[in-house]
């Protein structure tokens, strides 16, 4: 093995020269790969966790220069999902196995924290041997604590990116990378398994952005870190930038890996959009994570992200047998589990 590579291994951290290194080369992906599927396995075996993912609401008061469903794009035709569609979607998903429900939407002040409540606390006690994550941006502590105490325990809010110059190239300024990441602070105090997470490729990323975002997360510590590559959206300010990189999100789940050996990783649509064995290809580099969608099909284009994003036009039951079987092909398993993340194992 290479001399960086066990580093990373046996000591889960590198210097800043040497993870630019590592990250501006392909020649240790092949190692990496290796390396880091061993100890996905010593932690979680061959096993893939499926979150099932529902998409509430189009709407969101933000408008992310990167985003399809930002504010300014007047040509998205906008839906909200009704709280008896939003329970519909977890009935069909736990009889199809799902034991996490993922609520995610844009900033839409439409649900307010009451609603948000009142349908985390139905679907806890409905299905009280799942988990409930919510993706839903970000807001006050007194929110978050009210979802908490209502029975969510997992929130998803990808920083982006950890640099503050950075940040401003990506979002309009009353957006702030101070506030994103005292909300995953807040959302860690309160008790919520967090994630947190990046875009590989965003336009004008460095590797030193890159290095950033890896300094934050080991500040951070979330449970969760979900990254995928930046694809461009034709009604958005980025629509003529390049798509961020198949090879690079692969080098950096299995980086990922290996600094945070418990992490669940999962193998975004994105990285599926971008490649059509994305998924399979990031299994095998560390991630063990899906998350298929739940949502209606008659709402699923309309929650377009990015362009050309996969899997929009299959019924749950489907989307869940197709996963299986490409997971399955690989050498992995998907189970019926809640899929907490493991601890920490003392080297
Ligand atoms: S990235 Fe999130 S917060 Fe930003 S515009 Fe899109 S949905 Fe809204």
């Amino acid at each position: 093995m290479s001399e960086l590579v066990q580093k990373l291994f046996s000591e889960s951290d590198l210097t800043d020269i040497e993870f630019e290194r590592l990250l501006s080369s392909d020649i240790f992906d092949v190692e990496l790969r290796v390396v880091a599927d061993g100890v996905r396995r010593l932690y979680y075996g061959v096993d893939v966790y499926v979150r099932g993912l529902i998409e509430l609401s189009n709407y969101c008061r933000n408008d992310c220069f990167y985003c399809g469903i930002r504010r300014s794009n007047r040509e998205l035709e906008r839906y909200r999902l009704s709280r008896e569609e939003i329970l519909t979607c977890c009935g069909v998903g736990y009889e199809l196995g799902y034991r996490t429900f993922v609520l995610q939407g844009g900033e839409d002040n439409f649900y307010n924290d009451d609603t948000i409540c009142e349908i985390v606390a139905t679907i806890r006690k409905l299905y009280s041997d799942c988990a409930i994550t919510l993706s839903l941006g970000e807001k006050s502590y007194q929110s978050y604590k009210s979802f908490f105490d209502s029975g969510a325990n997992r929130y998803l809010l990808r920083h982006e990116t950890a640099d503050a110059e950075h940040y401003v190239k990506l979002h309009p300024a009353e957006m702030t990378i101070d506030n994103r990441k005292r909300c995953l602070f807040d959302l860690k105090q309160i008790g919520y398994q967090t994630g947190a997470g990046f875009m590989v490729g965003s336009p004008y990323q460095t590797v030193q952005n890159i290095i950033s975002d890896l300094r934050f997360l080991q500040e951070l510590q979330p449970a969760m870190i979900g990254i995928g590559p930046f694809i461009a959206h034709h009604q958005t300010p980025f629509q003529f930038f390049k798509n961020g990189d198949l090879k690079l999100t692969l080098r950096l789940i299995s980086v990922l890996r290996l600094i945070f050996p418990y992490a669940l990783i999962p193998a975004t649509t994105a990285l599926g959009t971008i490649d059509p064995y994305g998924r399979e290809l990031g299994i095998a580099a560390g991630a063990n994570v899906v998350m298929p969608n739940l949502s209606p099909v008659n709402v699923r284009k309309k929650y377009e992200l990015y362009d050309n994003k996969i899997c929009t036009g299959e019924e749950a039951a489907e989307c869940r047998h197709c996963l299986e079987k490409r997971i399955a092909s690989v050498g992995y398993k998907i189970v019926t589990d809640i899929g907490n993340v493991k601890e920490k194992i003392k080297k």
